[in-house]
């Protein structure tokens, strides 16, 4: 099992992470992966996902929408993003040359991400030319790196599909907490790219997103809990954990009425094949 979209690093798991990641490590996982959301955080997750050896956890690095006033300017950021993925990609290929055989379960980097656009938040005008400009930095940014990204869209998917028509990513990447409609989630699949699925749709109330289920190829599905937030309908209320995914999984392969094993083995594939791990 994969949870492709995790913030492990926030600090509302700091008097837990290691107990959380030991009982994940008996649950089963292969991998974790934990996005950034802003420039600050980077090194923590780096940091966080380098040094455990419970299980793999991975990183994206990027800026995510919904902190734009933590950011730098568009040509500031790229600087820094180019750096710090350059800075990542020399830290694996070094370790690899050492033939270090000790504790490589050391996670890397796997994706541009956290980024995306969010016309969803209440915000000043003028946020929306800034957002776009700072998505479409990162989006050539992770095509320069031949990365994925893991995208966060919310009442924008058509304005973000326009911009993955316009650079073409190779890679592709996941749509996390996909939350658009029948046909921008075939748009997506046709230029690439995957549905993250997770606690969203344990909810009774979520027709349009387990008709989606239900109809997307199994292929095109990735598991996520973007743990601490989103918690399905059995934890509502809480803080969620990646110790809940077992349950989501179960609940998403009910819908599409598949054997929760087989809908678990898939999903994995299909995100290894997306971030190439
Ligand atoms: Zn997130």
């Amino acid at each position: 099992m994969i949870d492709t979209h995790c913030h492990l690093d926030f600090p509302v798991f700091d008097h837990d992470r290691a107990l959380i990641l030991k009982q994940a490590q008996g649950y089963g996982f292969e991998s974790i992966i934990v996005p950034a959301v802003v420039q600050k955080d980077w090194p923590r997750v780096i940091d966080l996902c380098e040094r455990n050896n419970l299980i793999t956890l991975n990183f994206a690095l990027g800026l995510h929408p919904c902190f734009m006033n933590q950011h730098a300017s568009v040509d500031e950021a790229e600087v820094a993003l180019n750096e710090a993925i350059v800075r990542s990609m020399i830290g694996v290929k070094n370790s690899e040359k050492e033939g270090d055989a000790v504790e490589t379960i050391g996670g890397r980097l796997v994706a541009v991400g956290e980024i995306g656009l969010d016309y969803f938040i209440d915000s000043p005008e003028g946020n929306r030319q800034k957002q776009l400009a700072l998505f479409s930095m990162q989006l050539s940014v992770a095509k320069k790196h031949n990365l994925p990204v893991l995208l966060h869209v919310r009442k924008a998917h058509d304005e973000v599909l326009k911009c993955l028509r316009r650079e073409r990513l190779e890679k592709g990447g996941i749509v996390h907490a996909f939350s658009g409609s029948e046909q921008q989630a075939s748009q997506y699949c046709e230029l690439g790219f995957v549905l993250g699925i997770g606690g969203s749709a344990t909810y009774d109330r979520a027709k349009k997103l387990a008709r989606i289920i239900r109809q997307t190829s199994v292929e095109s599905l990735v598991l996520e809990t973007d743990a601490p937030d989103i918690p399905p309908a059995f934890a509502r209320g809480e803080r969620n954990t990646p110790l809940n995914l077992p349950r989501i999984a179960q609940a998403i392969a009910e819908i599409r009425g598949m054997d929760a094993a087989v809908f678990i083995q898939q999903t994995s594939i299909n995100a290894k094949r997306v971030l190439g791990l």
